[in-house]
């Protein structure tokens, strides 16, 4: 998609009556309640550590929830989200000025990411893909937010006197930042369904044990303000990347980032261990430093992790499938020679150690080298289709395996069987052949028919399975010898 055709696509789409139902205004709503909510925060935080802006959500919430919805929404989300940002700084007393200056500023951070994820990467946005998860960190987490703080720290700084627009920046940037890395990932996967899978009953117990793991070393490292145990973390961390993949560090990231930088500001925990001049300056920069840093290796291990995951899984997707071509016959979808020598393998050991009578049938289509001349090797191939079908419709009730273990020959394999139920299936795979009323001239009844050998026995030791095929195949020959059409016993 080029630049045009998203802008136009935006811009028109907005105005169709049909973007907007209930649901969809509804929503909108919230997302004013919820952006508000966010900027207030952010603001009610900053003034609490001394203006420094530790954590800003309301662009990462933003960016969360426009680019999830369809595009035609955008303008209006986008709208939404700039007056709640501005209502936020007004309530709180900023002059309208400098609320609606700072409010754009924000704005560039979550349109531009906006852009530029949807004309460079597929969309909907899969974090959950290296490329756009590296994408994602460095155009909205590391550019946008980038642009945002020089602007806003300009706008601010011209209307109001504060400090150096550098040292205005610094600390901006870096709230900014970490609002972006930890909000929009948190908001973009909670609307996919597969996000809850963690939270399933049969998932759950699981899924909070592992995220109690960093939640109880975040509270024991920053309620210890003698020792810098801040590096006990990150085996939480990638314990939570193993077993819980990118949504789960997503979650973790979250909340380990809101509680480290709760207990800092509080004057808790190990960056109390820095003093000097600036020192609550100095330890939130660290403590946002050290939440970056855990962002900026956590989310793609996670994501790398899962990656591997996938290609696990569909690798034994294509094994099984693999596996399943080797052991089908092409022509007629039955199981072939392969697997019928593993299945009578099978069904042989479990005879002998039951005790158990064994039954198999071997049977071979009748003259059928005089049927192809007759209908062609095409009318041939579904003329074995055919007695495939008849075999799979008696057999699998029965509890029988068929298999096709060549040309035109077929065999059934009865487990736990009597000689009378063998003959029975028999003399029905032999009667539904012959009803199939396939013509054949050079046949005697003028159908297509055949013939079959049967034979049951209790598996003894020291024989193979191989000998029961012997006898069975003894049989039929016996069977084609009086004459075909008929069912021999041996
Ligand atoms: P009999 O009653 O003694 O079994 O006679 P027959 O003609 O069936 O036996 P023969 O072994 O002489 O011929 C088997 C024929 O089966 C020859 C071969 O062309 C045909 N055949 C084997 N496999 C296929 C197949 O996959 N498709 C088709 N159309 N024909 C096949
Ligand atoms: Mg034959
Ligand atoms: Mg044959």
């Amino acid at each position: 998609m080029n630049a045009s055709t998203l802008v136009k696509e935006i811009w028109q789409g907005c105005w169709q009556r049909d973007s907007w139902n209930r649901a969809a205004l509804f929503r909108l709503a919230g997302v004013f309640v919820l952006a508000a909510l966010s900027s207030w925060l952010g603001i009610v935080l900053s003034h609490q550590s001394e203006g420094v802006a530790t954590i800003w959500l309301s662009n990462g919430l933003i960016l969360g929830l426009l680019i999830t919805q369809p595009r035609r929404r955008w303008l209006a989300y986008f709208l939404i989200g700039l007056s709640a940002d501005t209502f936020a700084d007004m309530f709180y007393g900023d002059p309208f000025r400098l609320a609606i200056g700072v409010s754009l500023a924000n704005s560039v951070e979550v349109v531009s990411s906006c852009l530029l994820l949807t004309l460079w990467f597929d969309s909907p946005l899969d974090l959950s893909k290296r490329k756009t998860l590296v994408g994602f960190l460095v155009i909205s987490v590391v550019g946008a937010t980038a642009l945002t703080s020089a602007l806003g720290a300009w706008w601010t700084l011209l209307l109001v006197p504060g400090p150096p627009w550098w040292q205005m920046f610094r600390t901006w940037y870096l709230g900014d930042l970490l609002g972006m890395a930890v909000l929009a990932p948190l908001v973009i996967m909670v609307q996919r369904p597969a996000f809850f899978s963690m939270f399933q009953a049969r998932h759950l117990p699981h899924t909070l044990l592992v995220l109690s793991h960093p939640m109880i070393v975040t509270v024991l490292v920053f309620t210890h303000s003698r020792d810098p145990l801040i590096f006990l973390m990150f085996p939480t961390f990638l314990l939570v990347a193993f077993r819980l993949g990118l949504p789960g560090t997503v979650v973790n990231i979250f909340l380990v980032t809101l509680m480290a930088i709760g207990f800092t500001v509080k004057g808790h925990g190990p960056l109390m261990l820095i003093v000097g001049q600036h020192m609550l300056l100095h330890r939130i920069v660290i403590a946002q430093l050290f939440a970056a840093v855990a962002i900026f290796t956590m989310f793609p291990v996670a994501a790398l992790l899962e990656e591997k995951e996938e290609l696990k899984n569909s690798l034994a997707a294509s094994e099984a499938s693999y596996r399943k071509l080797a052991h089908a016959d092409e022509l007629t979808g039955l199981p072939n020679r392969r697997a019928f020598n593993l299945q009578l393998e099978n069904a042989f050991a479990d005879g002998f150690s039951n005790g158990k009578h064994l039954g198999l049938v071997i049977l071979d289509a009748d003259l059928f080298k005089q049927y192809n001349d007759h209908v062609g090797h095409l009318g041939g191939d579904a003329c074995l289709r055919s007695i495939a079908q008849v075999l799979a419709g008696i057999v699998e009730p029965a509890g029988a395996f068929a298999a096709r273990i060549g040309g035109e020959e077929f065999a059934v394999i009865l487990p736990d069987t009597t000689e009378p139920r063998a003959l029975q299936v028999a003399e029905e795979i032999r009667l539904r052949v012959a009803e199939l009323g396939l013509p054949h001239p050079a046949s005697p009844c003028g159908v297509q028919t055949v013939s079959l050998g049967v034979v049951v026995r209790v598996p003894i030791s020291g024989q193979a399975s191989i000998e029961l095929v012997r006898l069975a195949d003894q049989a039929l020959y016996s069977a084609k010898l009086s004459g075909r059409n008929q069912v021999a016993c041996g």
